[in-house]
């Protein structure tokens, strides 16, 4: 059968009954790549896999819980759906929406959203409100939008986000055929990590499999989990985890007790030091916050946490496409030279 997304595939695992109508844009289905260069850059003991999610539809991993949210606002006869977001919620809500008809509203810090992503929610047909506020006081206005009104709100606040967020876990086990040791991952609003964990106990009480630590990194300026308080103003280059007061934050320091994992931090400098050899060995573009999760297991690399038994998989949330300023400022910019042969060969500097 050839692939349909991810509610059709993992029908068994989702809140919906056969018969159900996805709003979908083929999400899921991502690349597990073995990165052994990156292996070798690294010095690392350990096997390391790169969940690429920037290989979604609209480029980030929000694109398999928005399939399933927006499926179940479309069941419920919603007339509208609304997020706040740090740009790639927004993109994916848009998306979802214009392909099942409904109308999206998106709210937004200003100014910190990564061009790509605000072009997309826009070109996919979204009414953008933006704010002179960061996520989180997005998130306070959308919540009290979705109370007093009948806007079905799309964030991972949504339960179906989760849902279908999870499904990344189960692809990973079925390509591996059997859990990794470490699971490696950024965090923001940690919605994300708590999908993961959920994917791979479910699976685990289906099919004897085993379980991964789950490790999470938050940028040095937005960490509010690891150092256990609100962030009143984060900051960090990686804006899509740029969140001070995570909405399923309960929920991720659960996975990470219950996995025996830990949170860790991991700095602007070094995020975008990883971004660069993460393209530069294994040919693959991510953006800033995706990252953190390999910049977090050098770290932990640095610190001799891992052995040579280990398998650690590093999800890559998003794709570097959307936020090309961020990624050129820290290159070498193009060489020039007039149109001529012997000046370009020059340049080329071959002997
Ligand atoms: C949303 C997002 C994150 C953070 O995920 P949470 O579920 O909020 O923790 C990380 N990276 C990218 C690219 C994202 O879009």
């Amino acid at each position: 059968m050839s692939y349909s997304g991810v509610i059709n595939k993992y029908l068994e695992y989702l809140p919906f009954t056969e018969g159900v109508r996805p709003v979908t844009l083929l999400e899921g289905n991502t690349p597990l790549i073995e990165a052994d260069n990156l292996r070798d850059e690294l010095k690392a003991p350990c096997k390391i896999f790169l969940k690429f999610e920037g290989a979604n539809p609209t480029g980030s991993f929000k694109d398999r819980g928005m399939t399933v949210a927006i499926t179940e606002a479309v069941h419920r006869n919603a007339e509208a759906v609304i997020c706040a977001s740090t740009g790639n919620t927004s993109a994916s809500a848009a998306a979802y929406a214009a392909k099942a008809g409904l109308q999206a509203f998106v709210i937004l810090p200003k100014g910190k959203i990564a061009v790509g992503k605000l072009a997309q929610a826009l070109i996919y047909g979204a009414k953008v409100i933006e704010i002179d506020g960061n996520f989180d006081d997005a998130l306070r206005i959308v919540r009290e939008i979705g109370e007093k009104t009948n806007v079905v709100i799309v964030n991972s606040i949504n339960p179906f986000r989760i849902e279908g967020q999870k499904t990344a876990s189960f692809e990973i086990l079925e390509t591996l055929g059997s859990s990794p040791t470490h699971h490696s991952l950024p965090v923001g609003n940690a919605g994300n990590i708590t999908a993961y964990w959920k994917g791979y106990k479910e699976w685990a009480s289906k099919k004897h499999s085993s379980l991964p630590k789950m490790l999470g990194f938050q940028a040095e300026g937005s960490a509010p989990i690891f150092h256990g308080k609100i962030i009143e103003h984060p900051e960090t280059v990686a804006t899509a985890i740029r969140i001070g007061n995570p909405a399923s934050w309960k929920l991720a320091v659960q996975a990470l007790d219950e996995s025996k994992g830990q949170i860790n931090i991991v700095t602007d400098s070094e995020i975008l030091e990883a971004q660069r050899v993460i393209a530069r060995t294994e040919g693959i573009f991510c953006e800033p916050a995706s990252a953190s999760s390999v910049a977090g297991l050098r770290n932990l690399l640095n610190k001799r946490y891992f052995t040579g038994k280990d398998v650690v998989v590093c999800t890559l949330t998003g794709n570097g496409l959307k936020d090309p300023d961020t990624a050129s400022r820290g290159i070498t910019p193009p060489l020039t030279a007039a149109p001529s042969l012997s000046e370009v060969l020059n340049l080329m500097n071959l002997n």
